[in-house]
C-alpha cells in the first residue's frame, strides 16, 4: 500500500493557479538575453504562469555545454520580477536545493536520472525538509513504477506534501521514432497506486522532436493528466541543448489553443447509460478472451507433454513463423494494427514456451527419479 497520504491539491500550491497547469521555458538557461527574450515572448501569450529552466545540465559525456549555474538563478529572479512568473528548476543535489531556496525558486523538479538513484533522492528530500516547496518527480529512466513511487515517498516522508509526478517517457533500448517511449500504462499504474497524486506530462522529452508534441500533449490531457511541461526557446535553432524538441513561444501558443480540454466525467444520464452498455459488452468480451486463452494454454500443455514424450524441442521455428504470418494477415483483415498483433502473439508465444518448459522439466525430473 502506498504511504502517499494527504497530498496537497495543486490549487493549494499557489493562489490563483489553474489546471491544467502549463510550465514552459527553455531546456537550459544559456544567457541573460536568451532567458529574457524567451520569458518575454511566453509572458506575451498570457497563457503560462510557470517558467522553467535547467540551470545545471550534466550531459552524457563531459565537455559539452553543462549549464550556467548560479548566474542563471539571478537571471530567473529578474524574469520573475519583470513578468510575474513562478519559477521552476531542476535540482539534483543538496547544493542545488540550497541555491534554489536562496534564490526563491517556487517549484523544484527532480530529473529522470536523479529519480533513478535513491541516494540522490534521499539527499534532496533531506535538504528540502521544512521549506514547503512543491516538488515534481520525473519518472526514472527505466520503466519501474516502484522506483518512481519510492522517490515520491522519500519526499513525502520528509514532509513535502506539495508533490506531483512528471511523466517524461522511458529510455528506449531499440531505435524508435520518439526519443523516449511513453509507456502510458506506467503513469496510469502510478495514478491507481495514489489517486490524489497530480501527474504532469513532459511531451518534449517523450517526443524529442517538435512534430510529435501536440499529439502527445493531447493524449496526456485525455488520460486526465493535470498539466504539461513544455520546453520553449525564443530561437530553438540556436539552443545549446535539446534544440530539436523546443517550441518557439508562438508554437506554444498555438499548441495551447488547439488542445481539447475534455471533462473527466459527466452526470448526463444518457451518456452514462450508453457508456454502461458499451462497458458491459467489453466485460463480456474480456471474459470470453480469458476463457479462450485458458483453453489455448491447456492445449499448449498437451503439446508440451507430447513433444517431451517424443524428445522434440519446444521451439519449432517454422510453425512459429507460420503463426505470425497467418495471424498478421487475419488481424489486418479484422482492422487490428500489425504492431499490436505482433506484440500480442509474442506475449502469448512467450507464455506458451514457459508452460511447455515447465511441463518438460516436470516430466524429465520424474523420469530421472524412476
Ligand atoms: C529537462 O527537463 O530538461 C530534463 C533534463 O529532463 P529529464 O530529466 O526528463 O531528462
Ligand atoms: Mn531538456
Amino acid at each position: 500500500m502506498t504511504k502517499l497520504k494527504s497530498i496537497s491539491k495543486i490549487s493549494n500550491w499557489f493562489p490563483g493557479i489553474e489546471e491544467p497547469l502549463i510550465i514552459a521555458g527553455p531546456c537550459s538557461a544559456e544567457s541573460e538575453s536568451q532567458i529574457f527574450k524567451t520569458a518575454k515572448e511566453i509572458a506575451g501569450l498570457g497563457k503560462v504562469k510557470i517558467f522553467r529552466s535547467g540551470i545545471w545540465k550534466p550531459r552524457t559525456r563531459p565537455g559539452n555545454f553543462e549549464g550556467v549555474g548560479e548566474d542563471g538563478l539571478k537571471w530567473l529572479q529578474q524574469v520573475k520580477k519583470e513578468f510575474g512568473f513562478l519559477l521552476a528548476i531542476e535540482v539534483a543535489n543538496e547544493e542545488h536545493a540550497e541555491l534554489a531556496i536562496k534564490y526563491d525558486i517556487d517549484i523544484l523538479w527532480v530529473g529522470a536520472r536523479t529519480t533513478s538513484n535513491p541516494f540522490s533522492v534521499q539527499e534532496l528530500a533531506d535538504s528540502l525538509k521544512g521549506f514547503n516547496k512543491p516538488v515534481l518527480v520525473k519518472n526514472p529512466i527505466n520503466p519501474d513504477v516502484n522506483l518512481w513511487v519510492g522517490a515520491l515517498e522519500r519526499f513525502h516522508k520528509a514532509g513535502v506534501n506539495k508533490l506531483a509526478a512528471v511523466h517524461r517517457g522511458f529510455f528506449p533500448f531499440e531505435a524508435t521514432t520518439l526519443r523516449n517511449i511513453p509507456k502510458w500504462e506506467i503513469p496510469i499504474e502510478l495514478k491507481s497506486i495514489c489517486h490524489t497524486l497530480p501527474i504532469f506530462c513532459d511531451p518534449s522529452h517523450i517526443a524529442g522532436n517538435t512534430v510529435y508534441i501536440p499529439e502527445i500533449a493531447q493524449k496526456a490531457l485525455d488520460l486526465n493528466m493535470d498539466g504539461l511541461m513544455i520546453e520553449t526557446h525564443y530561437n530553438p535553432n540556436a539552443a545549446l541543448s535539446d534544440m530539436n524538441q523546443q517550441l518557439t513561444p508562438g508554437q506554444l501558443g498555438n499548441l495551447i489553443d488547439n488542445l481539447i480540454y475534455r471533462r473527466s466525467t459527466t452526470k448526463d444520464k444518457d451518456f452514462t447509460n450508453v457508456l454502461e452498455a458499451l462497458r458491459s459488452q467489453i466485460d463480456s468480451i474480456d471474459q470470453q478472451m480469458l476463457e479462450l486463452l485458458s483453453q489455448r494454454m491447456n492445449i499448449v500443455e498437451e503439446i508440451g507433454k507430447f513433444k517431451s514424450q517424443n524428445e522434440v524441442t519446444i521451439l519449432q521455428l517454422r510453425r512459429w513463423e507460420k503463426i505470425v504470418d497467418t495471424r498478421m494477415k487475419l488481424g489486418k483483415e479484422l482492422g487490428l494494427t500489425g504492431d499490436f498483433i505482433k506484440k500480442l502473439l509474442q506475449l502469448v508465444h512467450k507464455e506458451s514456451i514457459q508452460k511447455q518448459t515447465e511441463v518438460m522439466n516436470k516430466l524429465t525430473s520424474s523420469k530421472k527419479k524412476e
